[in-house]
């Protein structure tokens, strides 16, 4: 039996049942275990969904930002106050740990809101003089109804990335979450409309790729928003440019160098690539697998990986001490696990883990979950499968390099640019090389954090527009320019 009743579909302001009869399932992958049926959506609903944004943008763009900016405000409180609630059941929905999901997953959901909150009063035009009896000015008005369509690592913080600058800037947001982790995204529809958001302005639509099919392809939406694979947001942009051309914005995927100097501080390196490929189970857009260390530390550095390893604490995703869970679902488990297969037949040396986890110390049943050891491939080489491709998972593979001119170009070798950082004291060495990685988020003696001032997307395959910072709003207003003849 399923531990929640089955999930519905938000449209105008309310829970409301689909029109399709099917239905879908969610687990919790830690262990298998039915979480809730989920209904997924038909054209017929995603047409009422559209409708139902249309007419609530209406209502929403007639506010002041000001006015806007208040209700936004108050969901971020709400969201806040219902912090702990939400983290528990997008632990239970995406097995990360609720050491995670406490701390980080709706914090920075939230952080997102109100930023975008403040700035919402703040949007503005140009006066632009051309003669004495004329001049131009700007208005920058909203694009309409946006469909948004979330990946499953980050549930509630996608949406909440996606619909803080649409919704500031006076859009509506018809949302699908991804199919694998549906649940949290009702709760911020609920939240919104409890704060005061007008029914229709921020709607879910639950179900597989072919609803997000039916929100590149419709009529009546402005622009897509997309979080997910590079080869997902390819079929996104053709099917957005074949039906309306609408506007894209497309967070994809990444295979992140990380580059430790022979002058770095070895063990905030050594904290910081475990972060980059064992948080959240490895399940991180912007991870850094790629690791080069330069040769002469490199033995040193696998000395600290190892030891850190070996400190990772499996177990129940809800004890707030475990800070390594399962994968997000079966599925993605044997996608992984194909790949520790891989590694080990291209030749790669194992320093830890490499196989699916089934059994621990912590008396925990790993063997009815979606569990794969944390796992440590050294002596790669660029050629490599394991190196090359996306993984999505614990897997960490260690790169020797000799000098910087070497370890730029191998670096910048990848269809990806999500992220890229590197470790070293010297200060003209850090600057000198970041500048010339071919990456959207860079990071010098820290890696990972993405907060909401920072705008953050990917150069090459791994997106287009930036999510948060400043600029992100512009993707969600067009700019008219009005000549005045005096
Ligand atoms: P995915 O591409 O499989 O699915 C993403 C979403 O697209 C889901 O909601 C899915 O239902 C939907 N979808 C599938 N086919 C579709 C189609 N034909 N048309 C429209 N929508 C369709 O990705 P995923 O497995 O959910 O997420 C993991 C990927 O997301 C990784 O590659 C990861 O790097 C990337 N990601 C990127 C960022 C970022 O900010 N750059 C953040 C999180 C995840």
């Amino acid at each position: 039996m399923a531990l929640l009743d089955t999930q519905q579909l938000f449209i105008h302001g309310r829970r409301v049942d689909a029109s399709s009869g099917e239905t879908f399932d969610t687990i919790n992958p830690a262990d298998g275990s039915l979480l809730a049926c989920v209904q997924q959506a038909s054209q017929e609903d995603v047409d009422r969904a559209v409708v139902s944004a249309r007419e609530g943008q209406k209502i929403w763009a007639a506010m002041s930002g000001m006015q806007r900016s208040r209700i936004l405000l108050r969901a971020v409180a709400l969201l806040r106050e219902r912090n702990d609630e939400i983290a528990h059941l997008e632990t239970l929905d995406t097995g990360k740990p609720i050491s995670e999901t406490q701390s980080v997953d709706i914090v920075t959901g939230a952080d997102s809101l109100e930023y975008y909150a403040g700035l919402a009063p703040a949007i503005e035009g140009k006066q632009i003089p051309l003669r004495e009896d004329s001049f131009v000015y700007t208005r920058r008005e909203p694009l309409g109804v946006i469909g948004a369509i979330g990946a499953w690592n980050y549930p509630i913080q996608i949406a909440c990335w996606k619909s803080a600058p649409a919704l500031a800037a006076g859009n509506a947001v018809v949302y699908k979450p991804s199919e694998v982790t549906p649940l949290t995204t009702m709760l911020l529809a609920e939240i919104f409309t409890e704060a005061g958001l007008p029914d229709g302005v921020f709607n879910v639509v639950q179900g597989d790729g072919r609803v997000g099919e039916m929100l590149t392809q419709h009529a009546d939406i402005d622009k897509i928003t997309f979080t997910g694979e590079a080869g997902t947001g390819k079929k996104v942009m053709a099917s957005a440019a074949g039906s309306t051309l609408k506007e894209v914005t497309m967070e994809l995927g990444g295979k992140s160098p990380l580059i430790v100097f022979d002058d770095a501080d070895l063990d905030r390196a050594a904290d910081a690539a475990m972060m980059a490929n064992f948080y959240s189970s490895g399940q991180v857009c912007t991870n850094g697998t790629r690791v080069f260390v330069q040769r002469s530390v490199k033995e040193a550095f696998e000395a600290k990986i190892v030891e850190r390893v070996n400190r990772i604490k499996a177990g129940d995703p809800l004890d707030p001490a475990v800070n390594f869970g399962p994968l997000v679902s079966f599925e993605h488990l044997e996608k992984v696990t194909s790949y520790l297969e891989l590694g080990k037949q291209e030749g790669a040396r194992l320093l830890a883990g490499g196989n699916r986890m089934i059994d621990g110390d912590s008396g925990y049943d790993y063997a009815k979950g979606a569990w794969a050891e944390p796992t440590v491939f050294t002596d790669c080489s660029d050629d490599m499968r394991i190196v090359r491709e996306e993984i999505f998972g614990p897997v960490m593979s260690i790169l020797a390099f000799d000098d910087e001119e070497e370890v730029i170009r191998r670096a910048n070798d990848t269809r990806y640019g999500l992220a890229a950082g590197l470790f070293s004291e010297g200060l003209n060495r850090a600057h000198r090389v970041i500048q010339r990685l071919e990456a959207g988020i860079c990071w010098i003696n820290t890696w990972g954090d993405s907060p909401a001032e920072m705008p953050v997307g990917g150069y090459k395959e791994s997106g287009i527009g930036r999510e948060n910072g400043l600029s992100s709003l512009d993707q969600y207003t067009q700019i008219k320019s009005i000549q005045v003849e005096m």
